[in-house]
């Protein structure tokens, strides 16, 4: 009995990484190079560092100028549809700015 060969139309695995709308800039980059920005189910706003937390999400570009660009539009507060605190607004922009500063070298 002859072996039969499968034949494989796509023979490399693509792995396809999982992209995302920025709220800021409208720009679609990889997931893992935003910050998701989560409403949980109570109503409750936070960063979301895992990317798992349940909720409605909004991801934004780690880049101080899409960041206050973003505040400045209150797009995050439309895309949520609930009031961003000045607290979470510092804590996001400390977040951009660590992740400029660590980025490029
Ligand atoms: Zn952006």
């Amino acid at each position: 009995m002859a072996l039969t060969k499968a034949k494989n139309s796509n023979p490399a695995p693509k792995r396809k990484i999982p992209e995302r709308r920025c709220v800021g800039c409208q720009g679609t980059f990889p997931k893992k190079d935003l910050l998701r920005v989560v409403r949980s189910p109570e109503g409750e706003i936070s960063i979301d560092f895992t990317g798992k937390k349940s909720g409605r999400g909004a991801y934004l570009c780690k880049k101080e100028a899409c960041f206050r660009k973003a505040r400045k539009s209150g797009v995050l507060h439309r895309a949520l549809e609930v009031e961003i605190t000045d607290a979470l607004y510092e804590e996001l922009e400390k977040e951009v700015r660590f992740a400029e500063a660590h980025s490029g070298d």
